[in-house]
């Protein structure tokens, strides 16, 4: 017979599975699948559409539609779940001819059920018997024309021999053999069939002198025993009786058969589960809805480290952390049948304490009442690559920032390094122009004096005197650059010996007094006593003094003071200049002493190329001393340096600077 098909869609409900089991025990071909996975409907692909309680009800609309044709039942929840109930309902008002199965019925009668929806013992055409009627003469004949019109075939033997050549050769189903046969008992016929066909039932028929040995017949196995004369129906009952009790053990058969390889699979099937459940490295927990548990694998009792028997007494929440405990809650007032839900959980363990878990929960139908299966995974490993990448990309960042910092700064440093080129290109430029100019005009006036034959003494000295003046101008700015670039490479010849300073800054008095004299600049040296013979070069501290004093005095305004102070300073020894000029600001003050840089305050038109200064920290780095500027708390600027007293011998010896001859 073709197998009937069935199609369960379901919403992972416990109904559902045990409904498949029941069904293929009535050797369905059943298949079960979720809602979320079903996908076209074709009305009559299925002998049967079995719809569990949680479908969504968009979805039953649908199927409504393609149903309405087919053999339809619903799976119903637990009435104690109100709400699912309810929604149940809808449902089944939907279906409202379908047959409900509710979890409370006992598995026969939802076999019953099937049975009659499916129409399984429905009127089928049963297949007659084949009957071989053994009897001494042909006086017996209308017995087989009794069989014959009643549609049973039937063959005729009047011998054990003749019965013997017939059974071998032909399927019996019943023989209906009388008491005595020539010679031959019925009873010895029946076993002599019986031996070659096994299955062969016995219907005897008996005279009433018979009846004394009929124990002994019955004994003997035959199904019935018919007295003669006897009328056709009874003997044709006689016969549908054994065929029926034939089939009923043949059906019985084959119902066994199925049974036994149902449960083979189901057995199959089961071990597997319970093999991968057991076996599985995850903890797999299955609990209620009042976090108790109801079943856990090996993992799980290992991770809570409890036996099975000792984790019956548990919920899950006396695991959970507090704060994954109301994480916990919150999944389950979220999670429904329809999806399933993950969240990160803290499972604590006695061993290993707090353990970072991700939970993937999934609602299920536990014998009508709701229960969560929930697998967790160990995500330690994860936190901790997590938190090393977070720390990693932190790093990164800081380092980025740094990179971007020092890279912003250099492209400040080279723009200001541009700047100040140009600067110092505009300030050079005017500086060469200047005494260059000076010069050719005053040649130019002298020229033109003595091609007019005229010999002016004193104009032409006073011309001679400018050119001079410019030349030396030129001279000094060219030494600069000079001294600079010997500065640069280290090339600048460094000569200490013993000097006093206070002499050193009075022939600084003289390289500049004519400007003092120009300004009505008064330069006061206060030498406090202070022993100021040192270790020194004295052309280079004379040439910083006298820059010094020459900016001084360049942005001192006329009829200023300028001061130096002369103090100890343990082995040092202090110069101070103070002015009272413009000043230098005060974020301005360590940058004045960068090649080619000059102050807000002055640079615009001032003059000069930046590189006093930028000297001047050479010169003092050359003998260990330290140079700077800050701001005079009475207005202008104060210019500090400190000298070594001494200077250590091998460098006097050999200078780091010292010139190649
Ligand atoms: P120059 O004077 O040739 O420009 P310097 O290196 O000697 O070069 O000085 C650099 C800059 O520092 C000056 O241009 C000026 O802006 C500032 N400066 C130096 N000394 C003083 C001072 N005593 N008062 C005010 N500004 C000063």
């Amino acid at each position: 017979m073709v197998k009937r098909r069935i199609l369960i869609i379901d919403a992972t409900t416990v109904l559902a599975m045990r409904i498949k089991v029941l069904l293929e025990l009535l050797d369905c071909e059943v298949e079960l699948l979720h809602f979320a996975n079903l996908e076209v409907i074709e009305p009559n692909d299925y002998d049967m559409y079995i719809l569990a309680h949680g479908i969504p009800m968009a979805l039953a609309c649908d199927l409504k539609q393609a149903l309405s044709t087919c053999n339809v039942a619903l799976l119903a929840p637990k009435a104690e779940q109100g709400e699912v109930f309810a929604s149940f309902a809808e449902l089944n008002k939907l279906f409202i001819e379908a047959q409900v199965i509710y979890p409370f019925y006992e598995n026969k009668e939802i076999s019953a059920l099937l049975e009659s929806i499916l129409e399984i013992d429905g009127p089928q055409s049963i297949a007659l018997p084949q009957v071989l009627h053994v009897s001494p003469h042909d006086s017996q004949a209308h017995i087989q024309q009794w069989l014959t019109g009643a549609h049973i075939c039937v063959l005729g033997a009047h011998s054990l021999t003749q019965a013997l050549e017939i059974a071998n050769g032909t399927h019996i189903d019943i023989l209906l053999c009388h008491y005595q046969v020539q010679g031959d008992s019925g009873s010895d016929v029946y076993l002599q069939v019986k031996r070659i066909q096994s299955h062969c039932r016995c219907i005897l028929l008996i005279n009433q002198g018979d009846k004394a040995n009929l124990l002994e017949v019955i004994r003997s196995g035959v199904d019935d025993v018919i007295e003669l004369p006897a009328d056709q129906s009874i003997v044709l009952k006689s016969v549908h009786k054994a065929w029926q009790t034939e089939l009923l053990k043949r059906n019985n058969a084959q119902l066994l058969e199925r049974l036994q390889d149902t449960v083979d699979a189901l057995i199959e099937k089961d071990s597997l589960l319970r093999v991968v459940f057991k076996n599985t490295p995850d903890a797999v927990i299955l609990f209620a809805r009042d976090g108790s548990l109801i079943d856990a694998n090996d993992a799980a009792a290992k991770l809570l480290n409890l036996n099975q028997t000792e984790l019956a007494k548990y919920t899950l929440f006396q695991f959970l952390s507090p704060s994954s405990e109301q994480n916990l809650l919150q999944t389950m007032r979220s999670t429904s049948s329809l999806n399933q839900h993950s969240c990160e959980l803290e499972v604590q363990t006695s061993k290993r304490g707090l353990i970072p878990m991700v939970g993937s929960f999934s609602e299920i139908d536990y014998h009508g009442a709701i229960a969560y299966a929930v697998i967790f995974k160990n995500v330690t490993n994860l936190k901790e690559r997590q938190v090393l990448l977070e720390e990693a990309r932190d790093e990164l960042e800081i380092r980025v920032k740094e990179r971007t910092r020092e890279l912003e700064l250099a492209k400040d440093q080279a723009e200001a390094a541009n700047r100040s080129k140009s600067e110092f290109l505009a300030n050079m430029s005017h500086e060469l122009r200047t005494p260059m100019h000076s010069i050719l005009s005053f040649s130019r006036f002298g020229l033109d004096k003595l091609s007019n034959g005229e010999t002016p003494i004193d104009k032409l000295s006073k011309y001679l005197n400018r050119i001079h003046t410019s030349g030396e101008r030129l001279l000094s700015l060219l030494n600069n650059l000079l001294d600079l670039s010997k500065l640069d490479v280290g090339k600048f010849p460094f000569c200490p010996s013993r000097a006093d300073v206070c002499k050193l800054i009075e022939s600084s008095f003289t390289d500049v007094s004519g400007t003092a004299m120009e300004k009505h600049i008064n330069i006061k040296l206060h030498d406090n006593d202070v022993n100021s013979h040192i270790d020194c070069d004295g052309a280079q501290i004379t040439q910083v003094i006298t820059n010094l004093l020459g900016n001084a005095l360049k942005f001192s305004t006329e009829g200023s003071e300028i001061d130096i102070y002369l103090h100890e300073d343990g082995d040092n020894l202090g110069i101070q200049v103070v002015d009272h000029g413009v000043g230098i600001p005060e974020n301005e003050l360590e940058h004045v002493f960068d090649k080619f840089s000059q102050s807000s305050q002055t640079n615009r038109g001032a003059g000069g190329t930046g590189l006093g200064l930028a000297i001047c920290r050479e010169f003092v780095a050359l003998h260990h001393g330290r140079i700077h500027a800050k701001q005079n708390p009475k207005g202008g600027t104060i210019i500090e340096i400190s000298l070594p007293k001494v200077q250590q011998a091998q460098e006097t010896q050999a200078p780091p600077h010292k010139p190649a001859e």
